[in-house]
């Protein structure tokens, strides 16, 4: 990992910048809140929300419709946003489609790939058509988001669905992928990070396979944009998704990046207004992309948010937020995997951001979220949205501890030191 160069934030920065995030102040159960359940969702400063309160006070109107002056100053607040956020993953701004969030995104991919198997989009949609015979690959590390809509194209074209294998600690079998991708596959879908194990994908190595082949590639970035800094081009993806809500933004904002040659031809997934040149009882046609995939009012506000976010995120600065969170995953792994009776999963050794998944042995993780949970410390405790995952790894849950920017080293000691107290508290030894 290239951001393992930058100098990690220091205390004293952390310190100072956690003011910006009121939240953290809270108490919980009468302990002071510790939040190590950013992978689930990040906290917002109030920057964030500040920006949306401002929209709303002065600039409010509907985008890309009105001719009066407040729509176009609001059109235009719409479009920077949209250009900043392209800008923050090193995409163009036309490569940029707001959608609700990540899941979104990569259901908007493959309905796209739906309707032009279903002959929608004329020619130029011809390299997105599936059907019998034609493969859509992913992984068994994937998050639901990431396996259901590939699961459902296939049902839906008549493709066959494949997936690369996780080896037993969790990772991914690179060479069941190099003989998993061949001349029949069409789609490779695969995640940046894993949410359960905070693991970094390959992903040169998995992209290299998919162009030898000339298949597309679909990054679910979910899990890294937070994390360290994402160049969609660097990485040579034909399409990247991401959510706003898990990179100090607000909910119901995400994005799809896609390779606007592909943008200009898919057929839309969505339809309806805002999206066309001319509509007719008989069809419509529709705008190129970015707008073809934005049908109806837009979510102007969470934007201006987002924009906020990633402008706070850039000021921090994204290499030195990854060198501060590598130490903060490091640290958690090594003090959770020093108690006796707690394992934590996946491969060691290799690059990983500040989270990690582990089992306490003999206690349920929704036990041991909730005795968290009695000291002020919020963790994820479940399947995580990785069912197949957890199968493989031979558990039917997990508890995780994730990080962020704002977690700080005395945090995760407390963690540590209270995970250490779970499996005596249940009567274990
Ligand atoms: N992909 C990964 C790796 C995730 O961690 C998540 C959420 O946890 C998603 C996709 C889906 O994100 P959202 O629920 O915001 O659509």
């Amino acid at each position: 990992m290239a951001e393992e160069l930058a100098a990690p934030l220091t205390i004293e920065e952390v310190t100072r910048l956690r003011a910006d995030f009121p939240i953290l102040s809270r108490e919980m159960n009468g302990q002071p809140l510790i939040y190590l359940d950013s992978g689930a969702t990040s906290q917002t400063p109030q920057c964030v929300w500040d920006a949306e309160q401002q929209f709303y006070e002065s600039f409010n109107a509907a985008v890309h419709r009105g001719a009066h002056s407040l729509a176009v100053e609001a059109t235009d607040l719409y479009e920077e946003a949209r250009a900043t956020v392209a800008r923050f993953i090193g995409a163009s701004e036309r490569e940029l489609v707001w959608t609700s969030n990540a899941t979104e995104a990569l259901n908007l991919i493959a309905y796209s790939f739906s309707n032009a198997s279903l002959g929608r989009g004329g020619d130029a949609a011809m390299p997105f058509r599936l059907g019998p015979g034609d493969e859509i690959l992913t992984t068994e590390i994937e998050h639901h988001a990431n396996l259901l809509p590939w699961q459902e194209l296939a049902a839906r074209t008549g493709a066959t669905f494949r997936y690369v294998p996780v080896l037993a600690d969790g990772s991914i079998d690179y060479d069941a992928a190099a003989h998993l991708v061949g001349p029949r596959t069409k789609i490779f879908a695969f995640t940046h990070v894993s949410n359960v194990l905070g693991v970094v994908t390959d992903v040169a190595r998995l992209v290299a396979l998919a162009k030898g082949v000339g298949a597309f590639t679909v990054l679910d970035a979910c899990q890294s944009t937070p994390h360290m800094k994402l160049d969609v081009k660097a990485l040579d993806v034909d399409f990247a998704t991401f959510s706003g809500h898990k990179m100090l933004g607000p909910t119901g904002i995400g994005g799809l990046y896609g390779r606007a040659e592909l943008l200009d031809v898919m057929p839309p997934f969505l339809v309806g207004g805002s999206m066309i040149t001319k509509v007719t009882m008989e069809g419509a046609e529709y705008l190129p992309a970015p707008t073809r995939f934005e049908a109806g009012t837009q979510r102007i506000s969470q934007t201006i948010a987002l924009t906020a976010a990633v402008n706070y995120l850039d000021e921090v600065g994204l290499d030195r937020i990854a060198a501060w969170e590598h130490q903060l995953g490091q640290q958690l792994v090594d003090g959770l995997s020093q108690i006796p009776g707690v394992r934590v999963l996946g491969p060691t050794g290799v690059p990983r951001i500040g989270v990690a998944a582990f089992d306490v042995e003999g206690v349920h993780p929704h036990d041991v979220g909730q005795y968290l949970d009695s000291v002020g410390i919020a963790i994820r405790v479940g399947h995580h949205c990785a069912q197949p995952l957890h199968r493989k790894l031979g558990l039917a849950a997990t508890s995780r501890a994730s990080t962020y920017l704002y977690s700080l080293p005395s945090e995760v000691d407390e963690l540590v030191r209270r995970v250490a107290e779970v499996r005596p508290f249940f009567g274990l030894s």
